[in-house]
């Protein structure tokens, strides 16, 4: 085990909560983030209420505050990444209402900047750097997909192929690994394949996936937070002295809205998409949990979502769900669903 450094102290589940910080367009600034412990603790209390039973504590794996910094996240997260390497199945998940977050800590606000980079652009740069500075009988290949999952439905919206490190297997993608159909992989039906060299050809052409997929910008801002995002990356190793071969795969997950919707306001489309969402989050947290409870039957096929992540989860897979807060006051019963469904899956 070459990159395994990372300590099991709680299995193989670990939640962490991340707090964004108020906008600068915010106007009332009223926080319900009352104490961050060094250990995971947290006490949220509502400050629009009096009274001694208006706080409540929580205890994660970690809490990352409003000041923390993408760097600092991903550093947390780097030793369970380097994982795969190593031929682990890795999940990291974020989950939260809309807005709270979730997509900037997965792939920040924009990927221009590299140090606004969320935890996927630092994923996939990180696996490229060592595997192409790493001095060791092992060459891998790397994959990269892109699925969308929309009521219950997988979109597929991009394969690429990326041959990662020629350092000592020119001919290495000739060994002919990929299908659309991975071991432990996601099931989808049609892939374009690009050969790509580094982390800037990945973006580019995930920029292009993105701009291609066939909604309007508008319409996918609109859907992202409605719809479960799932980049996957597939890493092939083979030991040229050995030839043994290992895969992992790093799946990473930006949920949908956990945000309860309104039964007597939504009807038709937006009542059906919130229902499944319902289904496929609480089949997630089903699933996770009876994870943590070692069961010996776990609940996979009850959404789509865990149906494709099946084979990445539990076994010897490693998951870390991010729990996304907005510390605004108006968020107060939202955060405590949030942390309710964290305390559930930890
Ligand atoms: P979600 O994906 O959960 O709907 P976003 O990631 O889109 O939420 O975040 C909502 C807004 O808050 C965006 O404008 C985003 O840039 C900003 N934001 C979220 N987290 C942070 C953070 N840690 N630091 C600064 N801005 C943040
Ligand atoms: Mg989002």
């Amino acid at each position: 085990r070459l990159y395994n450094e990372v300590q099991d102290l709680k299995g193989n589940i670990r939640v962490y909560c991340r707090i964004r910080p108020f906008l600068p367009g915010q106007s009332k600034k009223r926080t319900t983030v009352e104490y961050i412990g060094e250990n995971g603790e947290l006490i949220i209390s509502n400050p629009s209420k009096q009274g001694k039973d208006s706080s409540r504590l929580f205890k994660l794996n970690k809490v990352f505050g409003p000041a923390a910094t993408q760097e600092e996240v991903f550093l947390d997260t780097q030793p369970l990444i380097r994982s795969v390497l190593d031929g682990y199945n890795v999940c990291i998940f974020a989950y939260g209402q809309t807005g709270s977050g979730k997509t900037y800590t997965m792939s920040g606000p924009n990927m221009t900047s590299q140090e606004d980079w969320g935890v996927n652009y630092r994923a996939l740069h990180d696996l490229f750097q060592i595997s192409q500075n790493r001095k060791s009988s092992i060459s891998y290949e790397v994959g990269v997909q892109m699925v969308e999952i929309y009521n219950e439905q997988s979109l597929l919206q991009l394969i690429l192929i990326l041959v990662l490190k020629y350092l000592y297997s020119p001919n290495l993608h000739t060994l002919g690994i990929w299908s659309t159909t991975q071991p432990n992989g996601l099931a989808v039906p049609d892939a374009s394949m690009h050969a790509v060299t580094s982390t800037a050809d990945v973006l580019e052409l995930m920029h292009i996936g993105l701009m291609n997929r066939a909604v309007g910008a508008t319409a996918l801002n609109e859907r992202s937070s409605r719809s479960h995002s799932v980049l996957t990356i597939h890493v092939y190793g083979m030991d040229l002295e050995t030839g043994a071969v290992l895969r992992g795969n790093l799946h990473l997950v930006d949920l949908a809205g956990s945000e309860r919707v309104d039964r007597s306001e939504a009807t038709g489309e937006r009542l059906r998409e919130a229902q499944h969402i319902n289904k496929s989050l609480s089949a997630l947290g089903d699933v996770i949990f009876s994870l943590a409870q070692k069961s010996q039957h776990v609940p996979y096929r009850n959404s789509k979502l865990t149906q494709v992540l099946q084979s990445s989860l539990g076994g010897q897979a490693k998951t870390l769900m991010f729990v996304q807060l907005n510390p605004d006051v108006d968020s107060y019963s939202e955060t405590i669903s949030t942390l309710k469904f964290a305390e559930r899956v930890s």
